[in-house]
């Protein structure tokens, strides 16, 4: 033998020590799960076949130099190491097959076939010494192939088959990256094949393995796109997938989710450092969970656990099994801290077609679970049904913002002191298709969730920018429009509404913006810069609905509000209720004599109206006075208002 018909098996030794070095680089610390074990096995046979094969035909070539018992041993090494490396490739090859699938059947049967045909090949490779069926020496101790020398080439053939009729079971769970390996084999081992025939002084065993482990290796190991950097686990592009092969693999499954609150307080107190152990800790706790379940990292503190779902009882189990772990505190060392959580749990088949709807599902999920203040949602028929009427309401709003159906409405404000109607609140107005209204209550969340709400602002503003440059409507000294928290951050609101009233040429004075209470809640140092920026082109700022109990009053005085509104609630028991009363009255007195005006809102009837009054109010909404109305309506009253004035 030359040593050019061993080039094909030096070669394959390099590409399989490239590989082996790629391979430790990694993190083995984030992820050496049985998978990356498995892998880590066939390369390390691989190459020890290789590194026997290379040695044994140096042995065969020097006979009467070396002993024959060494060259039988080492021939009798390379055949075995060649067959269980051989399998272990076809077991991983069935493995990656079989990763989306619960029923494991089917591995079950090509692990014992293919152990089956191993241990007799291994009997064979035992035996020969005695039979001389795969090789043996002849007299003159030269190296010679025996009668079943080829069949060692068989196994691999009936591993790919067996392999192929598994991929073809199963197609539908699948995934593409393991297809592209399954379809890329057989043209390979053809290839070789014909090599082998056409130049058979040339040893390609070597390159047969080095090739598919570089497929495999290219193909999955140095994809480190689908795992999460900081726990190892996999992560949401990978959930996405793992999601849509179970569908269509028509697999039951049960997705739990848990979301971490407020870690950022974990984070705050003991450092970022410790926040990631944490992370670290949980990922590690729901990937080890269940031999069958598969955790992902989704978000920041958001992890899956995908389980198969087969009975009942087992499904409410894991639930509880994670609910009782979570509510334990998490120990790193000399440090423990409790998490609080939030759970959903959904099932398919039932809910969800598509990964991307059991995503919205999901999410749609925690988001209640968050503000109904519960641990965990099992989303339901009810939960679907909510759901499928906010898509169908988002739906109704974007078409009717593309068709302008959205209205602005005013409603009069009555001015106390000059016994006159003086201003008006816009609000925004919108019906479904089939004319009932929807309440602005469901569809201003919906819209600030959406992103949509500034958009609805500017329509608003330039609605109250045309009527208040109109000159029709006598006595209308300004007219307030709600802003959102949203609108709030955007860094350019004040520029914005400089442009509307500069376009409209109207004076800043007439326009009022009101702020819900609720938005002092967030930052309250950029609020505050917000609001001075906002005060600076001249607009006044109403603080709207005091007294919902979102902030303290001392919060309240910290921010530059020319007029608080009081919250209907608290106008709704006057006079009747004499706390209530007591309450208005002193409300009244204090931010009277802080140098701020006060408007009641929703004021139903002339007794309300009347106790308000007598306590000082300056300003009066309310359908005592007058409901919300359209422009046209608007003018119209106004119309008559200062003509019953004149
Ligand atoms: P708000 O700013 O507190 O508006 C006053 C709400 O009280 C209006 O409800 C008005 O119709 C209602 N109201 C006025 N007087 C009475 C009364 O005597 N009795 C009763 N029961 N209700 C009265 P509406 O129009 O349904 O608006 C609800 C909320 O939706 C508003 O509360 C405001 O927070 C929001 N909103 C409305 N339009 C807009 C808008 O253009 N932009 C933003 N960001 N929010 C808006
Ligand atoms: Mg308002
Ligand atoms: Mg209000």
């Amino acid at each position: 033998m030359d040593r050019w018909s061993l080039m094909g098996e030096f070669f394959s030794l390099v590409i399989m020590a490239i590989i082996l070095i790629r391979y430790y680089g990694y993190e083995w610390h984030v992820a050496f799960t049985a998978k990356r074990k498995l892998f880590l096995y066939c390369l390390l046979g691989s190459t020890a076949s290789i590194l026997l094969n290379i040695v044994s035909v140096f042995c065969n070539t020097r006979a009467g130099s070396i002993p024959t018992w060494l060259g039988a041993l080492l021939n009798g090494a390379y055949f075995a190491f060649t067959i269980a490396t051989c399998s272990l490739f076809a077991l991983f090859l069935f493995r990656l097959t079989l990763e989306h699938v619960y029923d494991q059947h089917c591995m079950k049967r090509a692990t014992a076939v293919i152990s089956a045909l191993t241990a007799a090949y291994l009997l064979l490779v035992a035996i020969n010494l005695f039979t001389g069926a795969l090789f043996y020496y002849d007299q003159a101790g030269n190296y010679c192939r025996g009668p079943l020398n080829r069949l060692v080439f068989l196994l691999p053939i009936i591993e790919l088959v067996l392999l192929i009729l598994c991929y073809l079971r199963n197609r539908g769970s699948v995934s593409a990256r393991v297809t592209y390996v399954i379809r890329s084999l057989p043209p390979i081992v053809l290839m070789l094949s014909l090599l082998q025939i056409f130049y058979s002084e040339l040893y390609l065993n070597g390159m047969l393995s080095s090739v598919v482990s570089l497929i495999l290796f290219i193909s999955f190991q140095t994809h480190t796109s689908d795992r999460d950097s900081l726990t190892g686990i996999r992560n949401r592009n990978n959930f996405l997938a793992e999601l849509s092969l179970r569908l269509a693999g028509h697999q039951p499954i049960q997705i739990i989710l848990v979301s971490l609150q407020f870690f950022s307080d974990v984070n705050l107190r003991h450092g970022h450092k410790v926040g990631d152990a944490v992370l670290y800790e949980v990922a590690r706790y729901l990937e080890y969970l269940y031999p069958q379940g598969r955790a992902f990292r989704t978000s920041s503190v958001n992890f899956v656990l995908v389980l198969p779902w087969t009975t009942q009882e087992q499904a409410e189990e894991a639930l509880t099994t994670i609910r009782r772990r979570f509510r334990q505190p998490w120990v790193l060392g000399d440090l423990s801290c409790l998490l609080p959580f939030c759970m959903v749990d959904l099932r398919c088949p039932g809910f969800g077609d598509s990964p991307e709807e059991i995503v919205e599902q999901l999410e749609y999920s925690l988001d209640l679970a968050k503000k109904e203040n519960q641990s965990l949602i099992r989303f339901d028929e009810n939960i679907r049904r909510k759901l499928s009427q906010k898509r169908e309401l988002i739906e109704i709003m974007r078409r009717s913002m593309k068709e302008r159906r959205f209205q602005v409405w005013y409603q009069p404000i009555y001015c106390c002191h000059d016994d006159i109607f003086c201003s008006a609140e816009a609000l925004l107005r919108l019906s479904d298709y089939r004319g009932n209204p929807i309440s602005p209550e469901v569809f201003i969340p919906l819209a600030e969730e959406t992103g949509m709400i500034s958009e609805l602002t500017w329509i608003v503003l330039e609605e109250v920018c045309r009527l208040l440059s109109s000159g029709r409507l006598p006595g209308l000294k300004s007219v307030s429009l709600n802003l959102s928290m949203r609108q709030l951050l955007d860094p350019e609101l004040a520029n914005h509404i400089q442009q509307y009233l500069d376009q409209y040429h109207v004076s800043p004075d007439r326009l009022k913006l009101e702020i819900t209470e609720r938005v002092l809640l967030h930052d309250s140092q950029y609020t505050k810069r917000q609001l001075a920026a906002l005060s600076a082109i001249g607009v006044d700022i109403y603080m709207d609905d005091f007294g919902t109990g979102y902030s303290n009053l001392s919060s309240v005085l910290d921010y530059a509000f020319s007029f608080i509104k009081l919250d209907r609630s608290l106008a709704l028991h006057v006079p009747g209720d004499q706390q209530a009363s007591l309450m208005i009255r002193s409300l009244m007195t204090m931010f009277h004599s802080l140098g701020k005006r006060l408007i009641v809102e929703g004021v139903e009837t002339a007794d309300q109206a009347d106790y308000l009054r007598s306590c000082g109010a300056d300003m009066i909404q309310g359908f005592h006075y007058a409901r919300p109305m359209p422009g046209e309506d608007l003018a119209a009253f106004f119309q008559e208002q200062h003509g019953s004035e004149a």
